[in-house]
């Protein structure tokens, strides 16, 4: 089967590793000019798809992710005020797509086609880029995140929708932490609750993907609550442009990075004000929700952020689309039947969606985090 997937993250990736083992002729569709790089940071990476990467070949697991042994929680003088084990590890969203992006055959991987348009006739499906090329394929899979102009096509109207609170986020190169904020973070899921908020923080893997101590980076993430006119300023950047999902690092206004600033004095224990502030570039990303009825169309199929956007908290975002892709390269070498091999997809991964949606809302209500 002739296949184009469009968007080269995370879920595009596995998508076409996965649909390519099978068999098919796929070609992946990117609209970024080059490799993405800087743009992401730190995420948990989940035990399925951690077996995955290692069961296939595309990495070794003890070079995978940086591990949190423990997780402790602070008071608001900074004091750990309980530790407990914990099992997660934790990867760079730019080292995760770097893997998988060398695994996948580079010249059917293709940078610079923005996707503008698609057109369904019969079993065919037309995608047509913003330089006007079109191409054909007998199935196409919407991998564009929660943007998602094939979501679009499928479901005008269905758009992400604030949720009522953001993410601030950070990354610090270890060395310019002192040997003691070094322990105080190595091994450990840092957390610090607080009224209707909470910031956390733990180590990932250096830009390249070094594990080793010296050369590893501290991501932090801090919830906090804002209403849509103060969520309208945030995400409004240095230039004056407003941006719906997230102001990237570099991006942010500098009154808003003061602002930022002042509140981390304030609100937070000393150990991570002081990583707040030393933050040269942080970002903000807008927490949504979005999910479709369906993640098909005759032959047009939605999958990871393009079919459902889940709370962070879930810390499932990749897993998902992992799992949306893999399943889908399940179902059509179980199936001889194209229709009724989506259908058995969708069934199952609108279900999983689904639970996780809700967990992730449960998880955000428990921290009196949004608008439900
Ligand atoms: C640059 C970046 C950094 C991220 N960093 C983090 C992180 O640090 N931590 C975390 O938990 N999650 C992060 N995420 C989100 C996380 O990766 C997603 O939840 C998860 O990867 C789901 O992946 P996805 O492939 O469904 O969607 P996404 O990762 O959103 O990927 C969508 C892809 O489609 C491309 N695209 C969009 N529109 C078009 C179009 N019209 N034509 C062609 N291509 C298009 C985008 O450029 C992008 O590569 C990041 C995503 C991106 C793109």
């Amino acid at each position: 089967m002739k296949v184009a997937i469009i968007g080269g993250s995370v879920g595009g990736l596995i998508a076409g590793i996965a649909l390519k083992k099978d068999g098919h002729e796929v070609n992946i569709y990117e609209r970024s000019p080059s490799e993405m790089q800087g743009r992401g940071a730190g995420l948990v990476v989940q035990p399925n798809l951690m077996n995955y990467m290692t069961a296939t070949g595309i990495t070794r697991e003890q070079l995978f992710g940086v591990p949190a042994l423990q997780r402790q929680i602070l008071n608001d003088q900074g004091y750990v005020t309980y530790r407990y084990e914990n099992d997660t590890s934790f990867t760079s969203w730019n080292y995760l797509w770097k893997q998988l992006k060398q695994y996948f055959p580079a010249e059917l991987y293709h940078y610079n086609h923005k996707l503008s348009a698609v057109k369904q006739t019969g079993d065919v499906v037309e995608s047509i880029f913003a330089d006007g090329q079109t191409i054909t394929a007998d199935l196409l899979v919407g991998a564009d995140g929660y943007s998602s102009v094939v979501r679009e096509h499928i479901y005008p109207g269905i758009e992400p929708v604030y949720a009522g609170y953001v993410a601030y986020r950070g990354l610090i190169p270890e060395t310019e932490l002192t040997d003691d904020e070094v322990d105080f973070f190595s091994n450990k899921f840092t957390l610090y609750p607080y009224n209707n908020s909470h910031l956390l923080a733990y180590l990932v893997p250096g830009n390249n993907g070094e594990l080793d101590k010296g050369n590893r980076q501290l991501n932090w993430v801090w919830y906090l609550n804002k209403n849509v006119q103060d969520y309208k300023n945030l995400m409004t950047d240095k230039d004056g442009r407003f941006r719906q999902f997230s102001v990237p690092a570099t991006f942010m206004s500098p009154e808003n990075v003061t602002n930022l600033r002042e509140r981390a004095k304030k609100e937070l224990p000393q150990i991570l004000a002081d990583r707040v502030l030393q933050t040269t570039y942080p970002f903000v990303q807008a927490i949504v929700d979005m999910e479709v009825p369906k993640m098909y169309k005759g032959r047009i199929t939605i999958l990871g952020d393009a079919a459902a956007v889940v709370r962070p908290h879930t810390a499932s975002g990749t897993a998902k689309a992992y799992e949306d892709a893999v399943a889908l390269a399940y179902v059509l070498s179980k199936y001889k039947d194209t229709d009724q091999a989506l259908k058995a997809w969708n069934d199952a991964e609108f279900v999983y969606a689904a639970d996780l949606i809700a967990y992730g809302r449960k998880l955000a209500k428990g921290s009196s985090l949004g608008i439900g």
